[in-house]
């Protein structure tokens, strides 16, 4: 160990980093570098990542094909700061953007950009809605996240985080997401009636706001049917509708956007952690145009033009979303894993699995057991987190480029881990 490790074991952060810090009490390895799907600490131990920094890293880490052009345009002495003036890297990832994404989907969206993360983006899609429509209201979903900022977390569910804001979080409703009284209530019934209903206390409101799969909320996924009769609600009733993809977005779900699916054209779309493509700081807010209604400056903000990240994003759409191969992979890959899963479920009590593409949920009707569950996989080297309102479900956010003999390893490891925490009901759990 030379000098600098010394000093980096954990009293170096437990000393100076403030109580806040977290995803490191859980892996408490001091990490260094990192290559596609593998991070390496300071100490030489392997693990690997299934959970792509939040899905920030669906490409995985420092891919060449990304790592090349930043390094040469850092080398050019390229723009690294440029507040949103134009400059040659946000040109070319504009132009890119419309070339590779919008225009073969048909999309026809005004790109703002925000400061660099998802909650910028969210709290940006919420004040353009407001202004909009001159209405102040916003209908969220149960078990949303929408990010930690004062407007995200008035849409944001958990009651936890909610509480942190110190401040009531008002002019939000929450809805029923799609499934909440499992199959028992009809879906819409209640937001159809409230809207509906004079007498219900429910302001006419500016617009909602889903994910269509919830991440953070426990791998909730919206159904195709739920997803198109919520959109055609908002349409009839003039509502805004919001698709926060800053998480499902970029091809976790096998499509660039994970709305595509569905069949619906959201008023507003939010993007961020993968859309800088190797994990530096970017976020997009999407707007139809008429819908653009901004005054100069009216949204401002230092950090809304990372030039090095506009680099990095441009590669990722020309290396990734020149043609569906990366999509077809996705749905291979995410059923592998749903393969997987759908053993573990059968052969384990209380154990059940859900999501799409390559976000996947291994839900665990005793809480505690995914946190087990994940401490041990860290052990046996594999990063997998937790999610859901009681911290219940085992999600995975591998990269979308990981190697299926690795994803094979990670999910060995977890299925291991998942025999110990809860032994088989029967025995040929084969992973
Ligand atoms: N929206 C969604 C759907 C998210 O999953 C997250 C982050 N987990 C955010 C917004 C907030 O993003 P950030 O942490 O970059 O502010």
């Amino acid at each position: 160990m030379t000098t600098i490790e010394k000093h980096l074991d954990d009293t170096t952060f437990a000393t100076y980093e403030s109580e806040v810090r977290s995803y490191c009490r859980n892996w408490p390895a001091v990490f260094d570098t990192a290559e596609g799907a593998w991070l390496t600490s300071v100490d030489g131990k392997q693990y690997l990542d299934f959970f792509a920094g939040a899905g920030a890293l669906n490409y995985g880490h420092n891919h060449p094909a990304l790592a090349e052009p930043l390094i040469d345009y850092l080398v050019r002495g390229g723009i690294t700061h440029g507040l949103d003036m134009s400059t040659r890297a946000k040109g070319e990832f504009l132009r890119t953007f419309a070339d590779k994404i919008l225009t073969p989907r048909g999309l026809d969206y005004k790109v703002q950009f925000p400061g660099p993360t998802g909650t910028n983006a969210v709290e940006s899609a919420l004040k353009l809605a407001r202004k909009v429509t001159g209405r102040e209201s916003i209908i969220s979903f149960t078990n949303a996240f929408h990010g930690m900022t004062l407007g995200s977390l008035s849409v944001t569910g958990n009651a936890a985080k909610r509480a942190g804001a110190g401040v009531p979080l008002v002019h939000t409703t929450p809805m029923p997401f799609d499934n909440y009284f499992d199959g028992t209530v009809e879906d819409f019934g209640w937001f159809e009636r409230v809207l509906d209903d004079q007498g219900s206390g429910l302001n006419r409101p500016a617009a909602v706001i889903v994910e269509t799969v919830q991440g953070e909320g426990g791998v909730n996924v919206a159904r195709t049917a739920w997803l198109r009769a919520l959109a055609e609600l908002c349409h009839d009733r003039e509502i805004l509708l919001i698709v926060d993809d800053v998480q499902m977005g970029c091809g976790r779900t096998g499509e660039f956007f994970s709305f595509e699916f569905a069949g619906i054209t959201p008023d507003i779309v939010t993007l961020s952690k993968s859309i800088g493509g190797y994990g530096l700081p970017l976020a997009l807010t999407l707007m139809k145009p008429e819908l653009d209604v901004w005054a100069p400056g009216e949204h401002n903000g230092t950090f809304r033009g990372n030039n090095p990240a506009f680099v990095t994003a441009t590669a990722a759409l020309n290396q990734f979303w020149s043609d569906d191969l990366l999509t077809r992979d996705v749905h291979r890959k995410g059923a592998m894993i749903a393969e997987v899963f759908e053993e573990l479920a059968t052969t384990h009590d209380g154990v059940s699995h859900r999501g799409r593409g390559m976000v996947r949920g291994l839900v665990f009707d005793e809480p505690g057991q995914a946190g087990e569950v994940c401490a041990l996989a860290y052990e046996a080297g594999l990063l997998a987190e937790t999610s859901g309102p009681e911290d219940q479900v085992v999600k995975l956010l591998p990269p979308l480029t990981i190697d299926e003999d690795d994803l094979d390893h990670g999910l060995g490891i977890l299925a291991d881990a998942v025999a110990q925490v809860n032994p088989a009901r029967t025995s040929g759990v084969t992973a």
